[in-house]
C-alpha cells in the first residue's frame, strides 16, 4: 500500500496561567449574545435561544503574530469571553453546567465579514467566513470561575474600538453551556466563544489588537 504519508495535526493546547497546559477538544461559538452588537448587525435583540456554529480545533492559537488570511477585504474582529470546559455531560441544568467549567479567557472570533454577508444572503453556511486558519486567538487561561461582570474592550494600534460589559449577554455562561448540552455531548477541553458586544470592525496588515475581558490575562497580538 502507497500513498501521501498523512501528518496527523499537532495537538492544541491552551497555556494555563501559573503553568500546565490546556488540550483543545472542540471549539463552539455563540452568535449574537449582546443586545447592542445584534442591532448593529440588523438583528432584533429579544431573547431568542441561542444560536451556534464552530470553528476548527486547530484555528485556535496562543501567538503574539497573527497571519492575515487570504481572500478577503473585510476581516472583523470580535472580542469575547471564552469559556474552557474541564467536564462534560449532556442535557446539563445551568447550575450543573457552571460546574462544569474549568477556566476562562479572552479570546477574539475572527471574522471574514464579506464572505459571511455572501454566505447569509445566499443562505450559505459560515464555514469559510469563521472557520480559517488562525481565526480564534486566544490569551492565556486562567482556572476558576469564570468572571460574569467587568469590562470586555477592544483596541486597533491604541484606539478603542469594542467597549461592552460582561453583565450584558444576553445568555450568561451557564445559560449557553446548558442549550449547547442539549445539542452536543460535551466533554473535557470544549471551548465556548460567547459572543461579542458592540463596536466589530475592519483590521489591517500591521495592526495590534489589545483584548480584555474582566481581569482576565489579556491578549495582544498583531496581523503580519
Ligand atoms: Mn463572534
Amino acid at each position: 500500500m502507497s500513498g501521501p504519508v498523512i501528518t496527523p495535526p499537532l495537538e492544541t493546547r491552551l497555556q494555563i496561567e501559573g503553568g500546565g497546559y490546556f488540550p483543545v477538544r472542540r471549539v463552539y461559538c455563540v452568535g449574537r449574545n449582546y443586545a447592542d452588537h445584534t442591532r448593529e448587525m440588523g438583528g432584533d435583540p429579544h431573547r431568542e435561544a441561542p444560536f451556534f456554529f464552530s470553528k476548527p480545533r486547530d484555528a485556535v492559537l496562543q501567538s503574539e503574530t497573527i497571519a492575515y488570511p487570504p481572500a478577503t477585504t473585510d476581516l472583523h474582529h470580535e472580542v469575547e469571553l471564552v469559556l474552557a470546559l474541564g467536564a462534560g455531560g449532556m442535557r446539563l441544568s445551568p447550575d450543573e453546567a457552571l460546574s462544569r467549567v474549568y477556566g476562562a479567557a479572552v479570546g477574539v472570533d475572527l471574522t471574514r465579514r464579506d464572505l459571511q454577508v455572501d454566505a447569509k444572503a445566499a443562505g450559505r453556511p459560515w464555514d469559510a467566513a469563521k472557520g480559517f486558519d488562525q481565526s480564534a486567538p486566544i490569551g492565556m487561561l486562567r482556572p476558576g470561575p469564570a468572571p460574569e461582570t467587568g469590562a470586555i474592550t477592544l483596541s486597533v494600534n491604541g484606539v478603542q474600538r469594542q467597549s461592552g460589559n460582561l453583565k450584558q449577554m444576553i445568555w450568561s455562561g451557564a445559560e449557553i453551556i446548558a442549550c449547547l448540552s442539549i445539542l452536543f455531548e460535551l466533554y473535557p477541553g470544549d471551548l465556548i466563544y460567547t459572543g461579542t458586544p458592540a463596536g466589530v470592525g475592519a483590521v489591517a496588515h500591521g495592526d495590534v489588537i489589545d483584548a480584555h475581558a474582566a481581569s482576565l490575562p489579556a491578549l495582544r497580538f498583531e496581523f503580519v
